[in-house]
C-alpha cells in the first residue's frame, strides 16, 4: 500500500521516492519517523506540535 512518493509532512510537498534518501530531511519525535522537504519544515513541524500541547 505505499504510495510511489512520499509527501513532507509539514508542507505537504510531494518528493518523489527516488530523490528522498537524498533530498530529504528526516527526523524522529517521539519515536516515530517523519520526512520533511527540508530542515526548516521539519523544525516548523516540531514547533508547532510543541504548541499543541500546552
Ligand atoms: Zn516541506
Amino acid at each position: 500500500m505505499n504510495p510511489k512518493f512520499i509527501r513532507c509532512e509539514y508542507c505537504k510537498a510531494v518528493i518523489p521516492s527516488e530523490t528522498c534518501a537524498l533530498a530529504t530531511y528526516k527526523t524522529v519525535i517521539e519515536g516515530k519517523e517523519y520526512i520533511f522537504c527540508c530542515k526548516q519544515c521539519a523544525q516548523r513541524y516540531q514547533k508547532r506540535k510543541g504548541n499543541d500541547r500546552k
